[in-house]
């Protein structure tokens, strides 16, 4: 059997259609909804091999525009997994939708970890993204969770939005430290095709103030007490996200849902964006087999994205070499862009920005 031992569940519902996204998702429709959950039930019950899951990820989409009894029903079909004691169990929510009867329904299933997507309380920049919510609506979820004893809580932000200055940044970090969460990721807006913003012609904002934010946003997240251990994302010790450190690490996975992809014995899977194809049981689009520097690729890539970077030990371990014989870096680490102890190798937080470039400069031998 394979060492999965992490799930993603796609929900592709929302209640609105926001003017940046391009993520796989459609207007809530109570009849597909129903349809599409037999055929997440399907793909499920054909593809999981009763492996012990450390991670649930319940994301979308817009999970918690489904109405109670939809996720129900959506919670029965998930109890399929066995689930370690420990189970990161995550839902992706939007303020808008989160009611107190859902949270509760949320905690029976054993949820105890939310992520709440805030993106920005600036109505300006609201109105550029068109997606809108408001302070005290965000503030009312926070508590509604935290009475609940649901405490793991992180919020999207987006920067970097046409018309944002540093101070909009710094008066949405400034809110989002107030809730007194201990998990914030950060994404800066990209103009992706096919995409209201970009049919709209909307342009990306310039790229040294990109950077302005960026640093501004590690700087005043660490001042408190934020963990920086991902490019874009901050925790409070202790509350990574396991479920995302799974793929940053580059252990397998299973992805259910349209648009899901899947990580198993080197071949990742990635499901059709097609709903009506989805629901016709015609789940998977595309497979690809990695061959061996492939592998190395993703490992280093996805590795170097935390501040844990490589474990050296485990490189070893998966693929019997040792790292130095299998791609060339140590120029990186001479001229101090890497950083390297007898077991690790990591970007320094100052090159985290340019990992792209980094990367580049990496060669499998
Ligand atoms: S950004 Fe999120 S809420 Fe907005 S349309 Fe996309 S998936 Fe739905």
């Amino acid at each position: 059997m394979s060492c999965v031992d992490a799930v993603y569940i796609h929900i592709p519902f929302c209640n609105y259609i926001c003017a940046y996204c391009d993520f796989c998702k459609i207007f809530y429709n109570k009849e597909y909804v129903n349809r599409y959950l037999d055929a997440l039930d399907k793909e499920i019950k054909s593809k999981y091999k009763g492996e012990i899951i450390t991670s649930l990820y319940i994301g979308g989409g817009t999970p918690s525009s489904l109405s109670l009894d939809e996720l129900e029903k959506l919670f029965s079909i998930l109890k399929i997994f066995k689930l370690s004691k420990d189970c990161e169990i995550t839902i992706e929510v939007n303020p808008d939708s989160l009611s107190l009867d859902k949270i509760k329904l949320f905690k029976k299933y054993g949820v105890n970890r939310v992520s709440l997507g805030v993106e920005t309380i600036n109505s300006k920049l609201q109105d550029v993204l068109e997606r809108y919510t408001s302070k005290d609506r965000v503030i009312s979820c926070i508590n509604n969770l935290k009475s609940n004893n649901i405490t793991n809580i992180n919020v999207d932000l987006i920067y970097a939005i046409k018309g944002e200055t540093l101070n909009d940044l710094k008066e949405d970090l400034e809110f989002l430290l107030s809730l007194d969460v201990p998990h914030i990721s950060t994404y800066s807006l990209i103009i992706e095709d096919n995409t209201k913003l970009k049919i709209n012609g909307v342009k990306s904002i310039d790229k040294s103030l990109d950077r302005d934010m960026y640093e501004v946003i590690a700087k005043t997240l660490k001042d408190n007490n934020y963990i920086h251990y991902e490019i874009s994302n901050f925790s409070k010790e202790g509350y990574q996200s396991i479920h995302n450190l799974k793929y940053w690490n580059n252990k397998y996975y299973y992805g259910f849902g349209v648009g899901a992809s899947s990580y198993i014995d080197n071949i990742r899977y990635t499901n059709t964006r097609s709903i009506s194809n989805y629901i016709k049981g015609k789940t998977v689009m595309d497979e690809e087999i990695l061959t061996f520097k492939d592998k190395i690729f993703y490992e280093v890539m996805l590795n170097l994205r935390t501040n844990r970077g490589i474990d050296k030990e485990i490189f070893k371990e998966k693929y019997n070499a040792n790292i130095s014989d299998i791609i060339d870096y140590k120029y990186l680490v001479e001229i101090e862009v890497l950083e390297e102890d007898s077991r690790y190798l990591r970007v320094k937080e100052e090159y985290f920005y340019v990992l792209d470039e980094v990367l580049c400069k990496i060669m499998v031998k």
